[in-house]
């Protein structure tokens, strides 16, 4: 999609810290970490703007999604424990609109979540 940040990461048109990509999905580094390891893991489709318009079709892509952020997570050692999470709309704070995934971890997250 024009003018989507995201796109243009997964396309290489701006630079990230990669640290994984196949043919569906895309990783990087998060330009302002909240944890040590903060890394968002996004569609390289834009195939929704958050988690409130995915449809059934896109399930293999969100499996695909859940199992690249699984092996990163083992990759890096996070065997004590991480978080994985998704922000929908102003109450969230989501700023960017193009559907993607936080895995945190490397150090004690906050229990708070809400
Ligand atoms: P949201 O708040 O929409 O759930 O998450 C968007 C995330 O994208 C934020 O954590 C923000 O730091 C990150 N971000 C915004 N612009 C860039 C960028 O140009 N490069 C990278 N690597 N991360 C970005
Ligand atoms: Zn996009």
């Amino acid at each position: 999609m024009e003018d989507c940040l995201f796109c243009k990461i997964a396309a290489g048109q701006i630079p990230a810290t990669v640290v994984y990509q196949d043919d569906d999905v895309f990783a990087f580094r998060d330009i302002n970490p909240q944890a040590p390891h903060h890394i968002l893991f996004i569609p390289k489709q834009h195939i929704a703007t958050s988690m409130a318009d995915l449809r059934l079709e896109d399930s293999e892509t969100l499996a695909k999604i859940f199992a690249a952020a699984k092996k990163i997570a083992h990759e890096l050692g996070l065997e004590n424990g991480y978080r994985f999470v998704t922000n929908v709309g102003p109450d969230s704070g989501q700023s960017v609109f193009h559907l993607h995934f936080h895995l945190l971890g490397g150090h004690q997250l906050q229990l708070r979540l809400g």
